[in-house]
């Protein structure tokens, strides 16, 4: 059986396309095992906050997936957390007209799909401690931020460092 948080995502659809103009509003936190959100980023629930409003042909949904995140700086290695939130603006048709559109299935609208595209995208960011974050240095591994080396890391143009190889035949 499926957990209560998963079926909390399954609205049902038919209810709200009876009265366009309509509004549901779901609330709800899931674990990213409910949402099949595998990934080393994740660190808890997933929260969605979303209204759907039903049209004609379908019913919109907006609001907000947001996913607490936990990964190293991408410079420093400096272990940061955050929690990164996206903005949901989808549309949910029988009939999927629109090509963006995800399909109401059996008069279900199910929100994980959609909440899982949401996370994976937010969780897959790189992150920086600060923007200027000098990094560590590629030859001693000190951190740049903090201490400073003697190390030579000036980058060689990489088109004239072929050229130092070359040897001229004249
Ligand atoms: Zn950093
Ligand atoms: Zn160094």
């Amino acid at each position: 059986m499926d957990a209560p948080t998963k079926r909390a995502l399954r609205i049902n659809a038919i209810e709200l396309l009876r009265q366009p103009g309509a509004v549901k509003t779901v609330d709800v936190e899931v674990s990213g095992e409910d949402l099949d959100v595998v990934h080393d980023a994740l660190a808890g629930d997933i929260a969605i906050e979303v209204d759907l409003e039903a049209l004609n042909d379908g019913i919109v949904v907006r609001g907000h997936v947001a996913a607490p995140w936990a990964r190293p700086c991408r410079r420093c290695l400096k272990q940061l957390s955050g929690v990164a939130s996206a903005t949901i603006d989808e549309l949910y048709q029988v009939e999927v007209l629109d090509e963006d559109a995800y399909p109401i299935e059996d008069g279900q609208l199910d929100l994980a799909p959609m909440a899982r595209q949401a996370a994976l995208l937010e969780l897959d960011d790189e992150r920086l401690c600060r923007e200027a974050c000098a990094g560590l240095c590629p030859q001693c591994g000190v951190d740049r931020n903090v201490e400073s080396c003697a190390c030579d890391t000036e980058v060689k143009d990489h088109r004239w460092a072929a050229l130092d190889g070359l040897v001229l035949d004249d």
